[in-house]
This record gives C-alpha cells, structure tokens and sequence, in this order.
C-alpha cells in the first residue's frame, strides 16, 4: 500500500509502527454551525482510508478530534445569548447525525478539546521547562526558531516566514520574543469560557489541542496525521514542533491532505452565497450520493460541486443500486441452484475486479479507479445474469458487489424503511414474547429493531420507541 506523503511529496510504501496495527489522527471541525460540504471531505475521505485499512487487516485506532472551544463557538454563543458549551454539544449532536448520513464510521474516539485541558496544561510546562516556551503576562508562545525542523512539512523557510510575518508585530503582538511564535496559552477576555492555569486564568491555542489530544489517544508516535490541506500550515506545522520537542520523537510518519472543495469552481464562501451545509444536500439526495460524488475524485486533486455533477453521481449510484437489486431477483427466483459449466468459467474472471480495485486503492487510495473497476463488475453481471442464471452464480456477483462497495462506505442495497405501524406491531410480538418468559424472541425483536435504528425504552407507561 502506497501513500503519498505531504512532507517527502512523494508516494511511500506503508509500514506502521506497529505490525498489523494503524493510530490515525484527522482533524476535525470546530463546532459552531452545521458542517458544510468543505467539511464533509476530509470525514469521507479519511473514512475511506480507514475502511480500506481495515479490509487490509490491519485494527484501525482512529481518532477525530471536535474543537469544541474557539472564537467563532463563542462569537456564536454571544449571538445567541447562550453558554458556548451549549453551542458545541449542540453542533456535535448535528454532525454526528450528518456523518451517519454520510456513512462515515464514528471514530474509535472522539475527544473534545475542553475535556483534555489538564493535558494541554501538562505540555505547555514541559516545553517551558525545555526552553521551548515562555511566559509573557500570563500568554505563553512557543519559540519557533528553537526548532531545528521548523518547516518541514509545509517546505517553508523561517526567513521567508519572517517577512511575511511582519505585520504581526504591529497588531498588539509585539510581546513575542519573535513574529514567527505562536499562542499555546492565552489569558481569557471578559465573557469567554476560561480554565486556571500557572500562567493565567484562560484557555488553550488551536494547535497544541491536537498534540495532546493525539498523545493521549494514539501516543507519542502515530502512523497517519490527516486534515485539509489549509491545515498544513500553521496548523500540522505547529504540532509537529510541539509534539517533537515535547516528546523528542517524530511525531507522525505520514502526513495525508486532502484538495479543497469548490462550488461552480470558485471557492466555497458565505459571502458569495455558494455555500452549503451537508443537512441541506440531504434534503434533496440520498448522502451517499454525496459520498459517491467524493470519492469519485482522487483525494488530492481540487474537486468542484456543482449540480450537474451531483446528478451524474445520482444516476451512477442507482445504476449500481439497480445491478444489485436485479442479482437479488434472481438469487430469490433462480431455478437452477448450483453454477452451470460456462457460470463456472465466468466466474473464474471474477476475481481480475477485485484485483484492479485493490491495485487502485493502494496506489494512494485512488478511489476513482475502485469505483471504476466496481463499475465493470456491475457492466460483468448485468451482461451475464439473466433468468435462467444460477443462484450460486447471482449470489457470487451480489456478494461481490457489495463487499466492495462496502469498503467504499457506499450501500448498495439500501435498508428498507419500517413504517410506524410496523414497528408497533414488532414491540407488540416482542411484548407477547416477554410475557410467555420468551426472552430469547423478545431480545432478537429488539436487535433487529436496534439494526433498523430504532431504540425501545422500556418505562413505566409501557414501551417507547424512537429512530436514531
Ligand atoms: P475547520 O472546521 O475549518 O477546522 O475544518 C475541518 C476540516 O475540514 C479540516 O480538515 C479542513 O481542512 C476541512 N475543510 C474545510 N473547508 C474545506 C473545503 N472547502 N474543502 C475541503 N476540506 C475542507
Ligand atoms: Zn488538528
């Protein structure tokens, strides 16, 4: 497996620190309105690496961070007339529903940046203690050019930084030993939420909630650190400089970005009116068309939204859709049950579109060439399956089809939605089934509701139900 990595810009064969095993970290958002389709990139992108890992064999610890402190969350919450904690829980709760949507996987771990101060408090110290950092009226910078690295991720050099810097010091900043540092720590202004500390009461900056978060998950060395590509720099620039120097070890071993995502090829913005949040696509498609849409890109390159490309992504997903539906047609209505001689040796071909969809995922997740080779499997089956094809051959190209597909995070044979009368009349039976001490029976009932995303709550007023 081949990945390329932002900081030697060139692909790399893919060996993990540990065998067998992945530590992942993905940036994510800062939570103070619904995700927006930008967003919604990097989720299915890293997802589907994740999803691909673990089809490889390999156990994914994955972790997602949610920046659940920051000045737009409080802009907001000012706005409001609300708690900025309110706002976050909020906004965590509506993305959360948007990457179910999407099919993304929830992380092994989500932390939340507000829950991890004490160990941003314990990093800072340390890189104070090594000289890395220092205090100035209560806001501690960390001294970039005490970093011999500084810049290799991001191939930048600190003297060309500087001059671009220079206006830094004429904005109140001029307490800093030099332009190029950057807040670890900054005392809180009137009306912001704020933890004490040695140095002020106050709260942490942006990047050192990633190396803590990071730490504590993953540990002090991970295999993939993954975002946007705006987060190269300064953000992942400025983890690496206090991962390294708090730990003395290299921080991450592969650095993954994705390209951005524009709308009619112009850079998706509030005040250009061409923004959109995941909920509103989700009212007019199914998500995983949007999942189909994104990954019908390779992940690196610029990737514009438009509606025509949303239709076309509409209709290739439903061709898939309907390859699938017609297979389980004729798994349910074949006459013959095992493979004829000739299914036989078509299925002996099977295998080459599995093969070109892993050499397309390995060569750097080229997820555009796996939805092409799932495109000629489905092409395969709906060219050699009719009505006097086998079970056993139909259930092969099913099986096929939807494991590949699955890797992908795309459903292909969507759930059907239970009807409330349908669920009353199996919390019905499942209320039956305990009575007759059939336990067993009410407990699958349950199950299979659960799977259908419905939970039961059993009260005292009888049995409630609600969907996820
Ligand atoms: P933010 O909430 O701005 O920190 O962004 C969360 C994640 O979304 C980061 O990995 C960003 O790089 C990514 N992101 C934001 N906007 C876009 C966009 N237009 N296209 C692709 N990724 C984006
Ligand atoms: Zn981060």
């Amino acid at each position: 497996m081949r990945i390329f990595n932002t900081e030697t810009k060139r692909k790399e064969e893919f060996v993990p620190l540990e065998p067998g095993k992945v530590r992942m970290y993905v940036c994510g958002p800062t939570v103070y309105n619904f995700i927006h389709i930008g967003n919604a990139r990097p989720m299915i992108v890293f997802d589907t690496v994740r999803r691909y890992m673990e089809y490889r064999g390999y156990e994914v610890n994955y972790v997602s961070n949610f920046t659940d402190v920051d000045d737009k969350i409080i802009a907001k919450a000012n706005e409001e007339g609300v708690s900025a904690q309110e706002i976050s829980e909020r906004y965590i709760a509506e993305c959360k529903k948007d990457m179910a949507g999407m099919n993304v996987k929830p992380a092994t771990t989500h932390p939340l940046a507000t829950q991890e101060i004490d160990g941003m408090i314990d990093m800072i110290q340390t890189l104070i203690d090594k000289g890395y950092a220092y205090n100035v009226n209560g806001t501690v910078y960390f001294r970039t050019r005490k970093f011999k690295d500084y810049g290799k991720l991001s191939h930048k050099n600190l003297d060309d930084l500087r001059a671009g810097n220079r206006s830094l010091l004429v904005t109140g900043e001029d307490q800093k030993e030099d332009p190029l540092d950057f807040v670890l720590w900054k005392p809180k202004k009137e009306g912001e939420p704020s933890w004490p500390s040695p140095w002020s009461d106050g709260r942490p900056g942006w990047h050192i909630e990633c190396s803590v978060m990071s730490k504590k998950y993953l540990g002090e060395q991970i295999d993939i650190h993954a975002g946007g590509e705006d987060l190269i720099f300064p953000h992942h620039e400025n983890e690496i400089a206090q991962s390294e120097c708090c730990n003395g070890k290299i921080f991450s071993k592969y650095w993954m970005h994705n390209a951005f995502l524009n709308i009619d090829n112009r850079k998706m913005s509030k005040s250009l009116g061409n923004f959109f949040t995941v909920r509103e696509i989700s009212e007019k498609y199914d998500l995983q068309v949007l999942r189909f849409f994104m990954l019908n890109a390779h992940y690196r390159s610029p990737l514009n939204f438009s509606a025509e490309l949303m239709e076309s992504s509409k209709n290739a997903l439903e061709r898939i859709r309907n390859a699938v539906a017609n297979l389980k047609y004729t798994e349910e209505h074949a006459q013959a049950e095992a493979m004829s001689e000739a299914e036989q040796q078509l299925a002996a071909g099977v295998p080459e579109y599995r093969k070109k969809f892993e050499e397309a995922m390995d060569d750097d997740f080229n997820t555009a060439d796996a939805l092409a080779a799932i495109f000629e499997l489905v092409k395969f089956a709906n060219s050699n399956v009719n009505e006097s094809s086998s079970r056993a051959f139909a259930k092969l190209l099913r099986d096929e089809i939807l494991q590949l597909m699955d890797v992908m995070g795309l459903i292909a044979e969507p759930k059907e939605e239970l009807l409330d009368a349908d669920i009353e009349k199996l919390i019905e039976e499942r209320q039956a089934a305990r009575k007759e001490k059939n336990f067993a029976r009410a407990d699958e009932i349950r199950n299979e509701l659960l799977e259908k995303g419905i939970t039961l709550l059993d009260t005292r007023e009888g049995v409630k139900w609600k969907r996820a």
